[in-house]
């Protein structure tokens, strides 16, 4: 029988946490470290000596004989590099375990070869990475299952000092709202919180496919998506995979995940199917936003090898498929005091805490003002196929709100002033035996790039395979920025009373329009968006401009956030990256259609010419038309593959040879992308006709419908 997991005793088990340092730490260095993490204090040399020294101590006992600084550079991925604790050999020819206080809080790193976008030359490969006490170190088995790291989270910047990585600027950010959040609360009479925090709780969706299979689809290896494929005869209209049943295998794989999860103090909490075959999520409890983003990066990792381990494969790409839905990632955001709470809770009557309804319409404010930084935060070369598709959230941003706060927020807008809040309804079953519930005071909108869901916002646009740390930086800042504006007004009032429900009046009917509760996905919506002016940025190519207005520029620089280079940095990575990933897209399917596609339509097609042939000479009164239509079918649609695909070949090479940048981006997305759509379509329609054996690599039905 196998044993039974105790959630609690695994939890955190693998993680250098507070109870372990309380329990390790000698008290004076415990309460220093502590300080270091709540206040920010610089960690003083001889303190981080002890705390190494014991990090290193308990790392050994858990087996570990490496360290590493890990990061999160503009790859998208982490990086980390392993150091053995071992120092140089003595005379004697022995080592010792070493780890020094240095070489926890400092790494340096051979930074030439993570995207820099510009801000580093390669002779000035120097980068350093710096510890960030405030996410727990942690180990980690490597990659044989024998060995294990200490893991050390740190953030990445150049010799400089400008950031390299998405740490970086989200721990500038969350400075910048702390200090801006605090000057506000004050001003409401608050005066025990010393720190407030952005919570995040990143929701993952990912599919799940088997390893055999997908090995045999290179345009997975390559690029994580499918290039070609026609629509098996089902695909998720019967809605019967969304939160159905999970079948054994999978079951597997989700308890060896979350038990991996729980062991690096991941709290793993929600998991189920979701809309498309093969397609589920994840969703861990929020934590603090640093650690969030951590955290997300673990849950992709261990997803990806925890599916090796059960001989199955792990698909983090946006679109995957096409033609059923595709994988986003929730950023559920909110604002938390170190007393404990939360400024997004309306409470029961929002009319009237005033402190709330300020706080809402500067959100409100933040959004519109800078809908497009928003909206950039989600670009990413995978998400173009969702954003604006008839399943993720449409590329306009809007703010969904319910019922009750958009009553609220109309009253104050009409009257002046907002004297009652819509109650929230029994839920009435009509079954005696089942109890009637209080609902929800909002119902959800699943439209909405950005919704209001009780005591958060959920940004909706994020892509499955993205960090959910740009979007939080974002939202961290242009949340600061109007919070600071506020503060300014208001320190300015001497009826702060008046001042509050002028502001409040103010942002919320100068910024209404960004309050949408209707159905985003429609065309009407489009068009309404436009009467608006509310912005509609369709894709990554189009986006990746707002990182470098003016305004844009200002909002972080105000903040401390970015520098106008960093932002430009960013930018250019943006578009190379962009060019590199169609690059290896156009290829792949270039290859794939030379080498597999064209030679299997040939046999086939040889295979029927041959045996219309034979027909005929056994018969030569038999009616061989249907064959003979076949023939001229495929024959016609290997003309449309072959002519595409060397229009393909051409204009990948005019691509790649261009200089680095935007109009390179642009080329790919106007010239190149088209016609890759114009192989697959051709393609596609051959894999209806052509004999399934003959066909190079497993059908869509194939990946999705037998896992
Ligand atoms: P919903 O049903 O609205 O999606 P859930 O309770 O399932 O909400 O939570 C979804 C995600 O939001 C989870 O990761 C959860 O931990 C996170 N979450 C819940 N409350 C908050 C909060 N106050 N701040 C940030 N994230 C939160
Ligand atoms: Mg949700």
């Amino acid at each position: 029988m196998s044993e039974i997991m105790n959630v609690a005793n695994i939890f955190g088990e693998n993680v250098f946490n507070d109870s372990v340092m309380q329990e390790r730490l000698p008290k004076k260095v415990y309460k220093e470290l502590k300080r270091t993490i709540q206040e920010g204090k610089e960690l003083e040399p001889s303190i981080a000596d002890v705390v190494a020294h014991e990090m290193k101590e308990w790392a050994i006992e858990k087996g570990a004989t490496h360290y590493s600084h890990w990061f999160q550079p503009l790859t998208g991925a982490t990086a980390e590099k392993h150091d053995a604790f071992i120092s140089a050999p003595k005379s004697d020819g022995k080592v010792l375990m070493e780890f020094s206080g240095k070489a926890l809080i400092k790494g340096e790193s051979d930074a030439s070869s993570f995207p820099s976008g510009g801000l580093r030359a390669t002779f000035e490969a120097r980068g350093y990475t710096a510890w960030d006490c405030t996410s727990p170190a942690f180990i980690k088995k490597d990659a044989t299952g024998e060995g294990a790291i200490l893991y050390i989270p740190t953030a990445f910047c150049s010799y400089t000092g400008e950031a390299l990585d998405q740490k970086t600027p989200l721990l500038r950010s969350m400075e910048a709202i702390n200090k801006q959040t605090l000057r506000l609360i004050r001003l409401f009479g608050n005066t025990t919180a010393q720190k407030v925090t952005p919570s995040v709780g990143a929701e993952q969706e990912y599919f799940l496919v088997d390893r055999e299979k997908y090995l045999k689809r290179k345009d997975l290896v390559f690029t994580g998506r499918t290039l070609f494929g026609a629509m098996p005869p089902k695909g998720q209209e019967l809605d019967d995979h969304y939160f159905g049943a999970i079948r054994e295998r999978i079951a597997l794989f989700m308890k060896d995940v979350n038990e991996e999860l729980w062991k690096l103090g991941v709290s793993a909490k929600t998991q189920h199917n979701e809309a498309a075959p093969a397609q589920h999520e994840l969703a861990p409890i929020y934590a603090q936003c640093n650690v969030a983003v951590d955290h997300n990066q673990l849950v992709m990792e261990t997803l990806k090898q925890v599916a090796y381990r059960h001989n199955l494969h792990c698909l983090l790409h946006e679109k995957p498929f096409a033609g059923v839905n595709g994988s986003g990632k929730h950023n559920n955001w909110s604002l938390t005091t170190d007393d404990g709470v939360n400024l997004l809770d309306p409470g029961k009557t929002p009319h009237e805490n005033i402190q709330f309804l300020l706080i809402l319409a500067c959100v409100l404010r933040a959004v519109d003002r800078h809908a497009e930084l928003l909206r950039e935060s989600a670009a990413d070369v995978g998400n173009d196929h969702r954003l604006g598709a008839n399943e993720a959230p449409p590329a306009i941003i809007s703010v969904y709100l319910g019922a009750q706060l958009e009553d609220v927020l109309s009253q104050l807008i009409s009257t002046g002033s907002a004297t009652h809040s819509i109650k929230r309804e029994r839920l009435e079953t009509g079954v005696n035996t089942l109890p009637d519930f209080a609902k929800d005071a909002t119902d959800r909108n699943r439209t909405a790039p950005l919704a209001f869901t009780g005591n958060k916002f959920e940004f909706r646009m994020v892509g499955s395979r993205d960090s959910v740390a740009a979007s939080t930086i974002v939202l961290n800042t242009i949340v600061a920025e109007s919070f600071a504006d506020a503060c300014d007004y208001l320190e300015a009032q001497e009826d702060f009373s008046m001042g509050v429900h002028d502001l409040i009046k103010k942002y919320a009917s100068e910024h209404q329009r960004i309050v949408f509760s209707g159905n985003g996905y429609s065309k009407e919506w489009v068009k309404e968006a436009e009467r608006r002016g509310l912005p509609n940025i369709a894709t990554m190519v189009e986006a990746i401009p707002y990182l470098v207005t003016d305004k844009t520029v200002e909002l972080f620089e105000r903040f401390g956030v970015f520098t106008r280079a960093e932002l430009e940095s960013r930018a250019e990575i943006q578009y190379e990256t962009y060019a590199k990933v169609i690059n290896i897209e156009s290829r792949s399917m270039i290859d794939i259609a030379s080498k597999h596609i064209i030679p299997a339509v040939i046999k086939y097609i040889t295979s029927l010419a041959t045996s219309i042939n034979q027909v005929k000479e056994a018969c030569d009164v038999v009616d061989v038309s249907v064959q003979t239509e076949l023939l001229q079918e495929s024959s016609n649609l290997l003309a449309d593959t072959r002519k595409a695909l060397k229009e393909l070949i051409e204009l990948t090479e005019q691509a790649s040879s261009m200089k680095r940048g935007k109009e390179q981006a642009e080329f790919y997305q106007k010239e190149v992308v088209p016609v890759m759509q114009a192989l697959r379509t051709a393609v596609d329609k051959l894999e209806m006709i052509v004999n399934k054996e003959m066909w190079p690599m497993p059908s869509y039905g194939d990946l999705l419908f037998e896992v």
